[in-house]
């Protein structure tokens, strides 16, 4: 089901486009200090347009994030109408997409894909606790 994304010799690091084939996402949209505003306007007019929940506009690091980020929330049923919308709004920025299967460090690893550049995030926090 979850074609392209079988070929265990891809570097984790590799930028993998995403595919749908899970339930549920998230998008991850980076910025900083100088695209704030872009970010803010693209993820506000993609709930609009895609009637998605937002989250915060997080002007810190949240999460395994490695920089500023915004979530949007979206189903498979979004998914082929918003990441293409996306990818040809982006600009510049890079976007996280990852799937919601409940395993938060395959979630970010395994069910991650990107839109643009990708940037390593901090699994740190994934790590068992002991
Ligand atoms: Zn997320």
């Amino acid at each position: 089901m979850c074609t392209g994304i079988q070929n265990n010799e891809i570097p984790m690091n590799s930028a993998k486009r995403p595919v749908n084939c899970h339930k549920a996402y998230h998008a991850h949209v980076y910025f900083d200090r100088q695209t704030l505003e872009f970010a803010e306007k693209l993820c506000l007019e993609a709930g609009d347009l895609f009637g998605l929940k937002v989250g915060r506009v997080h002007q810190k690091l949240v999460g395994p994030h490695p920089r500023w980020s915004c979530q949007i929330i979206f189903s498979h049923k979004s998914f082929d109408e918003l990441v293409p919308w996306l990818d040809k709004n982006r600009g510049n920025l890079s976007i996280l997409i990852h799937a919601l299967t409940g395993d938060d460090l395959k979630d970010h690893t395994e069910f991650a894909y990107w839109l643009g550049d990708c940037v390593a995030l901090d699994f740190s926090m994934f790590a068992p606790q002991t």
